[in-house]
């Protein structure tokens, strides 16, 4: 009796296993291995465009070359497009013609951070500064009291486009945003997280050495003169400028066991690099694999660089005008994996997820599947259909990938969205899977390097079997 009814347990009932009960010493030293590329992928890629940069970098070296209009592509050819620096797309060639639909894998590379605003310099009390405008969803007391660089471009009057790269290098200064000491903080500590620091006090600290003359705004007469040496650049230039600060953190392995990473910008990077791997390792697949990093998910997929954009059409239809078939039928019949990070169950913070926690993504369970986002009742999401969780249920089956359902939290605790919604309007099948991550929006956020992991093999085998 007791044999059958523990035999009916394991038939009936879903037990997941920890990630580390399911993999065997040659995985792990595949995993570590892994983690320690992508480490090196997140160090070079602080802003959008840096991630695009390295992309290319890494993409040319396995035999990509840029897509040129009406270039002839076999099966197994590797192309790849950028989107004005911001945002690209790379493909391999399937055997099927596209209107059996193509695989995608879209992430973005864009993250949360502080760009300068467009008159950034000024001088207070002989202290100089640049003002910022936070971009994406950020608790803006996490940025004070921490190093930051300075990271992005500046397009001169004559056309020239400048890159500006200060505090990555070990030999250069950093950026600092002041805080107020505890025993002067009584009125700052008695208002709410929201309000404690107002936006326009997010400014970096950038100098205090005056110009040696005798007239007026001396501080920020020297630092504009040590930028002119540096970049040959002037205030008026900041105008068409996009410069962006960013926490100046490498990343690094965490903990006793080194099982996680922490770094700045996991959210969303640590998807792009596992789509970026997966389709490196994509040989003439079946159906054509498509991998795309797009900028601006975290503002809303707008824009001519975001997932809205027509740029992502464009190259698909002109690899479809290849063929000489429909855009709109290949759409139809094509995938996406919308690869975007999830949150992780956070135990020190059980309230916000459901009690006991059953359906929100835990550290070391794999890629988190989530079929739906959404605040409220679902409002604004992607929900993906049951065949479409099956689809990649199967497939991460029979390629032994780890992973697990995710949920955004608790019932009507909050929300939020990705690039699943964008692809899903455009009649493709779209779910979103990715990497649970510990602090998401944080200056630097926590994953797991087994999770890290099993997202790149999941979509290395959806690319193989879809
Ligand atoms: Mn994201
Ligand atoms: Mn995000």
């Amino acid at each position: 009796m007791a044999e059958n009814e523990s035999a009916l347990r394991d038939e009936l009932f879903y037990n997941q296993k920890q990630g580390y009960d399911l993999i065997d010493v040659q995985e792990r030293l595949k995993l570590e291995a892994y983690c320690e590329d992508y480490k090196a992928f997140l160090n070079a890629s602080r802003t959008e465009r840096e991630a695009v940069a390295e992309g290319i970098r890494q993409a040319e070296a396995v035999g990509f070359v840029p897509y040129v209009r009406g270039m002839d592509l076999q099966p197994g050819a590797k192309v790849y497009k950028s989107i004005r620096g911001k945002a690209i797309m790379l493909a391999v060639m399937g055997k099927k013609p596209l209107d059996r639909g193509v695989n995608i894998a879209a992430a973005h590379v864009d993250s949360p951070r502080l760009d300068l605003k467009q008159l950034p310099l000024f001088e207070k009390n002989e202290l100089a500064y640049f003002k910022t405008h936070y971009y994406g969803g950020i608790k803006k007391y996490q940025w004070l009291t921490i190093p930051l660089e300075l990271h992005g471009v500046v397009t001169k009057k004559d056309g020239e486009t400048v890159e500006v790269v200060i505090g990555k290098d070990p030999e250069d200064p950093k950026f600092v945003i002041t805080d107020l000491l505890p025993h002067l903080a009584k009125d700052q500590l008695a208002k709410s997280a929201v309000e404690f620091v107002p936006g326009e006090n997010l400014n970096l600290l950038i100098g205090s050495i005056p110009y040696a003359d005798e007239g007026k705004d001396r501080i920020k007469l020297a630092v504009l003169s040590l930028l002119k040496d540096r970049y040959d650049i002037t205030e008026e230039d900041f105008l068409s400028a996009e410069l962006e600060a960013v926490p100046s953190f490498p990343a690094c392995d965490v903990g006793v066991d080194r099982s996680f990473i922490g770094g700045y910008g996991h959210d969303d990077r640590v998807c792009a690099y596992a789509e970026l791997k997966a389709i490196y390792e994509t040989e003439a697949p079946e159906r054509t694999a498509v991998c795309i990093l797009a900028d601006k998910e975290e503002i809303g997929s707008v824009g001519v660089s975001g997932m809205q954009s027509a740029a992502f059409e464009t190259f698909l239809q002109d690899l479809c005008a290849g063929q000489g078939v429909h855009l709109r039928h290949c759409l139809e019949n094509s995938f996406c994996v919308s690869a975007d990070v999830c949150n992780a169950y956070d135990p020190t913070f059980w309230e916000a997820h459901e009690y006991p926690n059953r359906n929100g993504a835990r550290i070391n369970y794999g890629v988190g599947l989530c079929k739906y986002t959404g605040a409220r009742g679902k409002s604004g999401c992607n929900d993906a259909s049951a065949e479409v969780v099956g689809t990649l249920r199967r497939i991460f089956a029979d390629n032994a990938v780890v992973w697990q359902m995710a949920k955004l939290g608790k019932v009507d605790q909050g929300g939020g969205g990705t690039v699943a919604a964008d692809m899903g309007n455009r009649n493709i099948d779209t779910i979103d899977a990715g990497v649970p991550v510990l602090s998401m929006h944080a200056p630097w956020e926590t994953v797991a390097t087994l999770d890290c992991y099993m997202t790149y093999k999941g979509i290395r085998a959806f690319y193989k079997d879809r």
